[in-house]
Formats: structure tokens, sequence, C-alpha cells
């Protein structure tokens, strides 16, 4: 069976710890490769590869490292089939998702091959006299991200193109579930011109982060998971004296006022609540219908499942692939068991959807007269559960989304630019749609939620992402004459 190894020191490098995570395939149900799990000693090895490649890296001119990111967005851009079907094979996202995924991580590439001006510092002439201030900004060290299974390549490149091109050597480590695009990635970055040891791929699971939560030599870890993981990877690396940022879980609510265009509205939640099997943690997964608008809006969103295309990803006609894992996909039908158990009306129930037999298909599903206190409504399914909750007016939604614990993603659906205005002024959701479902900033902007959906201050990628692996440092100077040199012991004045 095949096995994916690390990428330590510029070179495939098989795991030597003895312990192994199955990868299968959720189009079959079929265990397909397997990968080999870090110990400690080979985090400590990945380490201090890193931390070897940092010195000559940082001293590498700009110009050079953002040659590089040219060079590996070309060497991506002409291999994206190639890339895009790797993620289906093991993900089960369709093409058009993972063409999608890995268009949007190339952005964040692109963004990178600009980093020069963004590395610009500050400077002041004659702060006092003869004396100048200038503000300059350092890659940190070896820094490391530690990604989740639904995003393989548009994640790490959230991290590791602003990581690489500030003068940082990286360390990835993937989800065990869907590892082997990371490997892809780092060939090609190798293609490009990065050097050994500059970019590394351990696999690996608790072990693995532990260790790189309390190795002295990481000076800092991105993190993108459910909100439990990213709360602890803060809390353990915040106390460890890393820098962290930990991005989590989501459940992103879509308000739909009674004026919106009901067909534009059903499509858009169609399309971001079943879009990658409802495994995004931009996916709309509640929708807060307004007043009128639920009853036609409900029909509308149930007429278009049944005709949804549901199949493998690698089927270039389907739309919607199955969930990740066996486990999962049964989790994620428990809630439509348990809708019906606390009160909610299942509307289109995925269980009995012509969907295929093997694998882990669960068809689209919609639950109507969902509230607080339900399953359904309270937890983040991450699958292909659509619920709706019904309100009175815009006031009792916008309280629904403020109570919510999370604040990743929200949408508004109005014709009524002064309602949508009030919304984006309103409410406490970093990232904001207006007749847009699902908002995720372009790579020049950054990506980030509030409340359980981020732990940390900086959000991810774009402008947040230089300046989280970077840091400052402010120069005073003088180039005195030393004719007119003396003691002086007063506290340095500027006037
Ligand atoms: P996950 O939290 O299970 O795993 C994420 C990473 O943490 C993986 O690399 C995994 O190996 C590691 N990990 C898992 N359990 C661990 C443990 N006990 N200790 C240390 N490390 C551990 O998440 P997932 O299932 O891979 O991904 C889905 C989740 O990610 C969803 O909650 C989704 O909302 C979230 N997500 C968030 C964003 C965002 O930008 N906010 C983006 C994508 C996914």
């Amino acid at each position: 069976m095949r096995t994916v190894h690390h990428w330590i020191d510029g070179k495939s490098t098989p795991s030597t710890s003895g312990r192994t995570s199955p990868i299968y395939n959720p189009a079959t149900g079929e265990i397909q490769a397997q990968v080999g799990l870090a110990d400690i000693a080979e985090v400590d090895a990945a380490v201090a590869s890193a931390k070897k490649a940092f010195t000559t890296w940082r001293s590498t001119s700009l110009s050079r490292r953002a040659e590089v990111m040219f060079k590996f967005r070309q060497i991506v851009d002409s291999r994206r089939d190639e890339i895009a079907n790797l993620i289906s094979i093991e993900h089960g996202k369709v093409p058009s998702d993972a063409l999608g995924e890995l268009a949007r991580g190339i952005e964040n590439v692109e963004f990178a091959c600009g980093i020069a001006p963004m590395l610009k510092g500050g400077y002041s002439e004659q702060v006092s006299g003869g004396v100048d201030v200038y503000s300059i900004r350092q890659p940190l060290g070896v820094v490391a991200g530690i990604t989740p299974f639904n995003f393989p390549a548009m994640v790490p490149m959230w991290m590791f193109a602003n990581a690489i091109a500030t003068g940082n050597t990286f360390i990835l480590k993937p989800s065990e579930k869907d590892p082997s695009v990371s490997i892809l990635l780092a060939e090609m970055l190798a293609e490009a011109g990065v050097p050994e040891g500059v970019f590394t791929v351990l696999h690996g699971d608790k072990v693995a982060v532990d260790r790189i939560l309390d190795h002295p030599d990481i000076a800092a870890v991105s993190f993108v998971g459910s909100t439990p993981i990213a709360q602890y990877v803060y809390s353990t690396g915040t106390a460890n004296g890393k820098r962290v940022q930990a991005l989590g879980g989501a459940k992103n609510h879509m308000l739909v006022l009674p004026d919106a265009d009901i067909d534009l509205a059903a499509d858009s939640a169609v399309s971001a609540a079943y879009g990658s099997a409802g495994e995004r943690c931009m996916a709309v997964s509640v929708v807060v219908a307004v007043g009128s608008v639920a009853d036609p809006l409900v029909d509308a969103i149930a007429a278009r499942l049944p005709k949804l295309v549901v199949g493998p990803g690698t089927d270039p006609n389907a739309e919607m692939g199955p969930l990740i894992t066996g486990e999962h996909r049964d989790k994620v039908a428990g809630y439509l068991a348990k809708a019906g158990e606390q009160g909610a009306t299942v509307v289109v129930d995925g269980r009995d959807s012509n969907v295929p037999a093997e694998g882990f298909f669960l068809g689209a599903s919609l639950v109507d007269h969902t509230k607080p206190g339900m399953a359904v409504y309270d937890d983040e399914i991450f699958g292909p559960i659509l619920s709706v909750t019904r309100v009175d007016t815009y006031d009792e939604g916008l309280a629904l989304i403020n109570s919510n614990q999370y604040g990743n993603g929200t949408a508004i659906f109005t014709r009524d630019g002064g309602a949508a205005r009030q919304f984006q002024f309103d409410v406490q959701v970093g990232m904001v749609g207006i007749n847009v479902p699902i908002p995720v900033p372009v790579a020049y902007y950054s990506f980030g939620g509030w409340k359980a959906s981020l732990f940390g201050d900086q959000s991810i990628y774009g402008p947040a992402g230089v300046d989280f692996y970077t840091r400052s440092k402010v120069v005073t100077s003088r180039w005195p004459d030393p004719s007119t040199s003396s003691v002086d012991l007063g506290f340095p004045s500027t006037r």
C-alpha cells in the first residue's frame, strides 16, 4: 500500500515512528494509502533542519524570495488539474470545488509575490539633533502551520506563502486525512527554488502537534481547525511563549429579509450550504428567514435539492461529493434523527436520497423550524444539512446571530441598502456578505472570524499575515561629529 512520507531537508523522508494513519477514498470507503505519523524525535529533526535553513533564508534578498514565489505560482498554475485531482481523490470534493480552492490558494501566492513593498518600514529624519529613527520588519524564525482536512491546498497556502516570502522557514503539519497534496506542493516549491529546510512537511497527530507547541525553537504557530483544538493550541502555544493565531469552527447564519429576491436567496443558500458537502468553515448552515419570506424560501430551497448531482469527486459532472470519513457521515446523519426528536421539521432527509451506496455519501438535507437548544441548530455539523430558523423581525434575527458562540461569516439578503448597512454595522461577526453568501475575503484583505471562530489577535493571510510572520524593530541612529562629543548623564531629550 502507498505510504505518504514527510518532506524534511528538501526530500521525501519516511517516518520511523512505526505509527500510521489510514487515508480513505471517501467515494468508495476503501483505505487507499497510509501516512506515517511523526514522533517527538522526528519533529525535533524537522525543526533542526528548519532552524539551520533560517540563517541563510533570512539573508536571501527580497527580490530572490519574491522570484521564488513567482516561479512557484507558475508551476502550480501549469499543473492545476493534477493538484485538483489529488484533492478530489483524498478529500472527495468535486473538480469544480477542488479547482476553486486551488484558485483561491494561488491568490495568496500572488499576494506574496509582492512582498517587497509590504516590508518597507518607516523613517523619521532629525527626531533630535542629528538623530534619525527608522523601523524595520524582520522574520520570526521557524514557524509552524497546522491545517484541517477540508482545504488541503488552500489553507496551507494561506500560511506558507507569506511565511516564506517574509523570510521565515515553515513547517506544515497537514491533516492526516488527506496529506498527499502537501507533498506535491513541497515538490513544486523545491522546483521553484525554495532551498532545503525552508519548507518542511511533517505528518502527524496530537503527538506532533504537542511537540510543535512546546518546541523552544518554534517561534509562532498558525492553526486552522475545529474550535476545541484551536482553543487548546492557542492556550498551550501562548503559555509556551509563542505567537499563535488559531482559527476555529463556525455556524454561519444567512439572514433573509422579506424584500429579498427568493430565487437569488435560494440559489445562494443551496450553493453555500451544500458546496463541498457542507464541509466548509464558511458554509451557510442556518438560514434565518424573516416574516413572510419563510414559506416561499423553504419551498424554493427544497425544490432545488433533488436536482443536485451527488457523486465521486473524480466525476466531472458531480456537484457534491462524499463526506471525509464514515464516522463523520454517521455523526452528521445522526443530527437528522435528533432534529425530529427535538421538534424540528425534516423537510428533505438526505438519508433517503438517491446517493451512491458505497463510500461516505449523504444527500442534501433541509431542516425547518430549528431554534437554539436543538442540536441541529447549536452544533457545527460540518455536513450537508441546512437549518431554517424563522423569526418575525430583523432585530430578532440579528439578536440570534449575535448571541451565537461563533462569529466566522454571515450574510444578509435584501434589496434594502439601508438595512444591509445597518446589518454590517450591528453584526458581531468577522466576515460579512451583502447578497454574497460565502464572503471569503480576497487575498489582499485578511481572513478571520470573531468570538469562538478565532483565538488570537491576528487574522490570517493578507496584510495581517505579513504582520503575524514578522516583528518590528525600531532603530535610533546618530552619526556624530567626534569633535562635538561630551559626557551627558541626563535622560535623552528630543528638544
Ligand atoms: P480538527 O480540529 O480535527 O483538525 C485540525 C488539525 O488539528 C489537524 O491537523 C489535526 O491533525 C490536528 N488535531 C486534531 N485533533 C488534535 C488534538 N487532539 N490535539 C492536537 N492536534 C489535533 O479539524 P478538521 O476536522 O480537520 O477540520 C474541520 C474543522 O476546521 C471545522 O471545525 C471547520 O470549521 C474548521 N475550519 C476552520 C476554518 C477557519 O478559517 N476558521 C477553515 C477551515 C476549517
